[in-house]
């Protein structure tokens, strides 16, 4: 489970990750915790400037995060408004969104598209992605590379067409390897 910290004996209602300074500087320590980034921005609460800035976030937020990172070997790195990652499939680019709160996620282009210009980040397009938690990010790209790379669940409607198009082609094969069976016999019975 995440948690957001703010000071309870604050008027202003701010989140901040572990250990930012801006909370830990703070007289009176006494934190309350938020366990639902999306809940507590509902409610009113705004993220950290500087804890939240996202390349102080992508490192202090979750451990599981570089776990991710590690795991599936994503390389990623930290400009200042974006947190690059890539995969053995793609790049994508994770961005704040305009209202400051949720993150968006962009893909970059194999192709040149016509909607390009319209892109916030140029060679990019918007993967239509709105998440709250970096973790929620960081799944979907799994999720999306996934898909790519694993074979289809069994009784998928991909695993379905997989099988019959094998089936098709074993078949193609039988039938090919009959073909050049009569061919042989055919060149064997003429060279007697
Ligand atoms: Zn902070």
């Amino acid at each position: 489970m995440y948690r957001y910290y703010y000071n309870i004996n604050s008027s202003k209602k701010v989140l901040h990750l572990y250990g930012c300074h801006y909370l830990t500087n703070s007289k009176k320590k006494e934190y309350g915790e938020k366990h639902s980034l999306k809940k507590a921005l509902n409610k009113g609460f705004t993220l950290c400037k500087h804890c939240f800035a996202l390349q102080n976030r992508f490192f202090n937020e979750d451990k599981r995060i570089s776990t991710y990172l590690i795991r599936y070997n994503y390389s990623c790195s930290c400009q200042k408004d974006c947190v690059e990652i890539t995969t053995g499939n793609g790049r994508w680019k994770i961005v704040y969104a305009e209202n400051k709160q949720s993150l968006e996620l962009y893909h970059e282009n194999k192709q040149i598209r016509s909607t390009d210009s319209l892109s916030r980040i140029q060679g990019y397009h918007d993967q239509k992605v709105s998440e709250y938690e970096l973790n929620d990010i960081l799944h979907y790209i799994y999720v999306h590379d996934g898909k790519r790379k694993l074979p289809p669940a069994k009784g998928t409607k991909r695993y379905k067409k997989l099988q019959k198009k094998q089936e098709f082609k074993a078949r193609k094969e039988s039938i090919n390897n009959v073909l050049n069976l009569i061919d042989n016999l055919h060149i064997n019975s003429s060279a007697i």
